[in-house]
């Protein structure tokens, strides 16, 4: 059997800034990218957040810059999906969607989280052209604009909050009578002039020639005084919660009720399994930043090396 030091399972920046940091320190990781390589990223437009970048780039090149980088300092960086893991016993077992199995002295566990949609299929028609998952990501591009936010939880609360900073108004659109969110994010989202929350609305599907011109609601809905509308906005952000990859690995790893990975102590990505690590948006409910996710890798490639150096002493 295929055996490694060091495994990192999947390619978004967390995967690749481990990769870069396993390589750096003669580790020769092998890196799976899984089944969307360059993670969620690659669904984004420009990004203007990520340091490095004064005029900003688009997610994809700077997905293919950071595989480019990995590759350039030895990591062996591979299609494919890993489907199961066994972490019994050092070094741990890892197979892949193809069947071959490789056994690994470290893994680190970067397998990202997936924003959800409410599944209709007018978000796929206008993904990048109005619609968008992550408000820190694409709000700037909405500046003295028209915007929703679906959802009532604290993420939804939070991006309408930012977004109202930038937009000229921000409808919040609510499924049920109530939000969700901590009493505090409640106030602050209902004492916010900019912010109008449309309760007990659902959404039907989006319209606009070239990009989202506005969305098609339905308000109460099944009930006597249902009403179906048409409301003009610019810009309509999904914040109904994210999904971490994390299910292969619960078996052996310890996650919140919600999926993501609970670090077992304040490096943020060590685990109760000792020379398995995790790192990126799988183990951060909170932050869900580009940055974020990379130094995390860092981190994880480093406590990798550690492990190492100290298993071998
Ligand atoms: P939540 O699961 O808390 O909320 C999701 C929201 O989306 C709910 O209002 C839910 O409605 C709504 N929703 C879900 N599916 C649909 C759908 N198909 N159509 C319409 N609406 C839908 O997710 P969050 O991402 O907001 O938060 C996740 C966790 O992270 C929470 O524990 C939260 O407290 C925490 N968090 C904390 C922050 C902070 O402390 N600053 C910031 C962000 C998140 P319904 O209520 O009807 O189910």
């Amino acid at each position: 059997m295929e055996k490694t030091k060091c495994l990192v399972i999947g390619s978004g920046p967390a995967g690749y800034t481990a990769a870069i940091y396993a390589s750096r320190a003669n580790l020769s990781p092998v890196l799976i990218e899984g089944i969307q390589p360059g993670g969620q990223l690659t669904q984004t437009t420009v990004i203007e957040n990520f340091p490095g970048f004064p005029q900003g780039i688009t997610g994809p090149e700077l997905m293919d810059n950071m595989r480019k980088q990995a590759v350039n300092v030895g990591a062996d960086v591979r299609s494919g999906s890993v489907t199961d893991v066994d972490f019994e016993a050092n070094p741990y077992k890892v197979t892949l969607d193809n069947g071959s199995e490789i056994e690994a002295e470290t893994v680190i566990i970067a397998t990202g989280a997936a924003a959800k949609y409410l599944g209709i299929s007018d978000e796929i028609k206008y993904q990048g052209m109005g619609v968008s998952a992550c408000a820190t990501c694409d709000g700037f591009f909405y500046r003295k604009k028209v915007v929703a936010v679906v959802g009532g939880g604290d993420t939804a609360c939070e991006e309408a909050n930012y977004l109202a900073s930038l937009a000229a108004k921000v409808y919040l659109i609510v499924r049920k009578p109530f939000l969700r969110a901590s009493k505090a994010m409640q106030d602050r989202t209902l004492a916010n002039p900019k912010i109008e929350v449309l309760f007990e609305h659902n959404t039907v599907g989006l319209y606009g020639e070239d990009g989202v011109e506005g969305v098609h609601l339905v308000k109460r809905k099944g009930e006597p005084d249902e009403k179906y509308y048409d409301l003009p906005i610019d810009g309509f952000f999904l914040a109904i919660g994210h999904k971490p990859n994390s299910d292969i690995f619960k078996k052996y790893l310890k996650t919140d009720e919600t999926g993501y990975f609970v670090p077992a102590d304040c490096s943020g990505v060590k685990t109760a399994v000792p020379g398995v690590f995790v790192a990126g948006d799988v183990a951060d409910p909170h932050y869900r930043q580009a940055i974020n996710a990379a130094a995390s890798g860092c981190r994880a490639a480093m406590e990798a090396e550690r492990y190492l150096t100290n298993k071998e002493a």
